[in-house]
């Protein structure tokens, strides 16, 4: 057994590094909630400049910033057109109807990706009894398909077809710069037409806390108002946006390598019995497989995995997800591939010999 376990449950695990340190410490602050703190205006600048939107916000999370954004854009009692595994709708404490007050519509996407199509034939129809939906939320790359790609065409087209039904959309781009990365496009092309943008840089781009709010001028005012009504105004946040700025200026650059882990990864995992994958799949950073074959439920696998120092999390019942990430490098993820390799022929073995013992 590894003596430090490899920890592949989320890119959210990464320690921010000796230079992000060196910047918190040294870090330029005042006071956020009076919009004095100049690391803090900084971060969110640059954040604007990249997506070349009117304004950007630091928000303490990805779910705050997605809650933010849907507040800004509805009313009680409207709906949100989604995909069904998205993450607002099953990993954010359904804070959509439980503080924003709004019903989700839910769409079976294609591994995540919703067409205009399947989002046109969901809009409530304008009748006084009806719900009247307000927002679509996409989701770019989507977590829980396995880090799936929008095409870019094909969200601007949900984008401009959205607006001219008088829908805004907004986007959980929680990990656009994967997207981004896998497309070998640059996030403001990809991202422009959406009303409003979540993206996170506590996960692959490596810093310790935080996501990004963009938009416009008007909506970036009223989500900080929104912010501060969920309890998200900070006050020194600037110790929290140096490591920011460096997740952002650096973080991306790097994304093609854990890509490259995650494919090798898939590879691997499909040659071994019982173990279910499409490593074709496989875009970006995340991997998930079926283990239902091995006769184990994930939780049970993961717990084997957990005794040979690999750790992931469990989808469902049958299925385990895997993020590679910067503190997971190639060597580790070949020492990932034999641990789950010995635990799935092992547990082969002990399939093939179960009818012997009956017998
Ligand atoms: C991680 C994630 C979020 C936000 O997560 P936080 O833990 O609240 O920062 C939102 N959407 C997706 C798709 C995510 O993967």
């Amino acid at each position: 057994m590894a003596a430090t376990p490899i920890d592949l449950r989320s890119d959210t695990v990464t320690k921010p590094s000796p230079e992000m340190r060196r910047a918190m410490a040294e870090a330029e602050v005042g006071d956020d909630v009076f919009m004095e703190d100049p690391t803090v205006n900084r971060l969110q600048a640059r954040a604007a400049e990249i997506f070349g939107r009117e304004a950007a916000l630091f928000v303490p999370s990805g779910s705050m910033g997605n809650l933010v954004c849907l507040i800004a854009h509805t009313r009680p009692g409207q709906e949100v057109i989604c995909d069904e595994n998205a993450h607002i709708y099953s990993y954010e404490m359904a804070a959509m109807a439980g503080v924003a007050g709004l019903l989700p519509r839910l769409v079976p996407g294609e591994d995540g990706i919703l067409t205009w199509e399947q989002i046109s034939r969901a809009i409530r129809p304008r009748m006084y009894a009806r719900a009247q939906t307000a927002l679509v939320c996409l989701e770019n790359t989507h977590n829980m398909a396995g880090g799936t790609v929008y095409p870019t065409r094909l969200a601007q087209e949900i984008c401009e077809r959205a607006h001219e039904a008088g829908l805004l959309v907004h986007l959980d781009g929680s990990r656009i710069f994967n997207a981004a990365t896998f497309l070998h496009e640059h996030v403001r092309g990809m991202t422009g037409k959406f009303d409003s943008v979540q993206f996170c840089l506590s996960k692959g781009l490596g810093a310790p806390v935080g996501s990004m709010i963009v938009g416009s001028g008007a909506l970036i005012e009223r989500c900080r108002s929104i912010r501060k009504l969920l309890g998200g105004g900070m006050r020194q946040a600037g110790v929290l946006a140096a490591a920011g700025l460096i997740a952002l200026e650096k973080g991306p650059q790097r994304l093609g390598i854990d890509h490259e882990n995650a494919t090798l990864l898939a590879h691997e995992l499909a040659r071994m019995p019982g173990i279910r994958l499409n490593p074709a799949k496989v875009q970006t950073n995340i991997v998930i497989y079926d283990v239902r074959e091995t006769g184990l439920s994930s939780a049970e696998f993961l717990a084997e995995s957990a005794r040979r120092g690999v750790l992931g999390v469990p989808v469902d019942r049958d299925k385990i997800r895997m993020v590679t990430h910067l503190d997971v490098s190639r060597a580790d993820v070949e020492r990932v591939a034999a641990a789950i390799c010995e635990l799935a022929e092992s547990l082969s073995l002990s399939r093939a010999s179960a009818p012997m013992k009956n017998a």
